[in-house]
């Protein structure tokens, strides 16, 4: 059967194509070639019945109230403030630096006007940062820097911050207040059931007019599908058959502990509450370790059980069988991708849509908004009725939002 359009990757993405096209009256065909949707936004319980995020944290936040609007149809959410510890120096510290670290570090309590005047002398003058050791020199100074974010960006990139562009460690917030939130966005929240039951939600949105194929590489039934539009959410280089060499992506590896009641009932002091292995949500570990981080992603999802779930990620390259997590925002892979970006934009009624077809380093609201607007041209789009021209390719996508 022939379809409207093709859509490869049934992540977040993908799947907000795939309903908005379909309630416009289109059939879609979605080949994705994990076995569920939601891409690296998937969760589900362990052993246990404890929900985790199987592809690393997704802590939704946004100020894009249409954004959030959307999302709302397919699912209702439970606020959340989302407070992370970084482990340095035998303690755990208040992250991002805010006033609070101030006084971790002083030892007493403080004022924000001390923590200013502090920081005054500290701070590198730097009027435009060019890269990420820049921008946080000239945010927090030296100190900061070594403590929280040297080590931690080398362990996560294998590249020196010198190396990457302002935007990576520029996504990082500093306070002179107390607010320890990681994010400062208007809404900040959780899907209630999980992400999974939001997904499954906007796949019965998209009705009998989406056919979807899991576990199934769309390389590999290219051919034998019929459609007239191609939305292409994988990622780029692999759709051009690495035609200029592979972009430079990092990659993780995750390694969930599921943890029951039992193996618990020692952890109460460093949890702080029972039924928890660590008192937040997220510890980095900038500084030890062969892991980043470790999340504890029951603190957020307000799930009711005695067991819990930690899941411990490392940093990996991105080699055979591993995924690409993160495009590398560097000068190098800018200059790479502009080449795959130039063929994209050729590329006739196929739209490169998302993290890995943009190669940009976009959160979830980001790639929603992308998503909405697009499907948007799509339906009104010049004059060529209901869904004549989808925009073949942007260029340029904001690869950060500055908070
Ligand atoms: P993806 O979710 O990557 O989906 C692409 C899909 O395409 C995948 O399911 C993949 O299997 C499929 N695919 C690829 N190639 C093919 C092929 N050839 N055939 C078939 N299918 C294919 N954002 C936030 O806002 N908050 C966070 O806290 C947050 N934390 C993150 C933590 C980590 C570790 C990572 C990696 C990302 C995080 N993000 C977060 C970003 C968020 O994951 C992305 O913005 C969002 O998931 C991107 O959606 P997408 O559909 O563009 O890509
Ligand atoms: N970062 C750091 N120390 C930290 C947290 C973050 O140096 O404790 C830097 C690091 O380079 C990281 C970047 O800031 O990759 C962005 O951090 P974020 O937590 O937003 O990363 P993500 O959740 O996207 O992996």
């Amino acid at each position: 059967m022939k379809n409207d359009y093709c859509i490869v990757g049934a992540g977040l993405s993908g799947m907000v194509m795939a309903e908005r096209l379909t309630v416009a009256g289109k059939s879609v065909v979605i080949v994705e070639k994990r076995g569920h949707l939601g891409g690296n936004c998937h969760d589900e319980p362990d052993a246990n019945g404890v929900l985790h995020h199987v592809y690393g944290p997704h802590y939704f936040r946004t100020n894009l109230p249409h954004v959030r609007d959307y999302l709302s149809r397919f699912t209702d959410w439970l606020p959340a403030e989302y407070r992370i510890k970084a482990y340095a120096k035998g303690r755990l510290w208040s992250f991002p630096v805010n006033l609070v670290t101030f006084e971790q570090l002083l030892g007493r309590p403080s004022t924000s006007e001390e923590f200013g005047q502090w920081l005054e002398e500290r701070r590198v003058k730097i009027d435009t940062p060019s890269n990420s050791e820049e921008v946080v020199l000239s945010q927090v100074g030296r100190e900061f820097y070594e403590l929280f974010f040297e080590g931690y960006t080398l362990k996560q990139w294998k590249r020196h911050s010198r190396e990457l562009s302002p935007s990576v460690c520029g996504r990082i917030p500093m306070r002179l207040n107390r607010d320890e939130r990681y994010f400062s966005d208007a809404f900040q929240a959780m899907p209630r059931q999980g992400y999974a039951a939001m997904f499954n939600r906007m796949l019965e949105s998209c009705g009998k007019r989406a056919t979807l194929l899991l576990n199934t590489d769309f390389t590999a039934v290219r051919n034998e599908l019929s459609f007239d539009r191609l939305i292409y959410t994988g990622p780029v280089d692999a759709y051009f058959g690495h035609r200029f060499g592979p972009l430079p992506w990092r990659s993780l590896h995750f390694e969930p502990r599921s943890l029951r009641s039992e193996e618990l009932a020692d952890r109460r002091e460093q949890a702080g509450k029972p039924g928890f292995w660590q008192s937040a949500v997220q510890v980095n570990y900038p500084n030890e370790h062969e892991y980043t981080r470790t999340v504890e992603i029951k603190h957020v999802t307000g799930q009711q059980t005695p067991h819990t779930n930690v899941v411990y990620e490392y940093p990996r390259d991105f080699e055979p069988g591993a995924e690409p997590y993160y495009p590398i925002p560097s000068e190098d892979s800018a200059k790479l991708y502009a080449k795959y970006a130039e063929l994209a934009a050729k590329e006739r009624n196929v739209l490169f849509l998302g993290r890995l077809a943009t190669y940009t380093y976009l959160n979830m609201d980001q790639v929603v908004d992308a998503a909405l607007r697009e499907a948007e041209r799509g339906v009104t789009g010049a004059g060529q009725g209901l869904l004549g021209e989808l925009v073949p390719h942007r260029k340029q996508q904001r690869g950060y939002r500055e908070r």
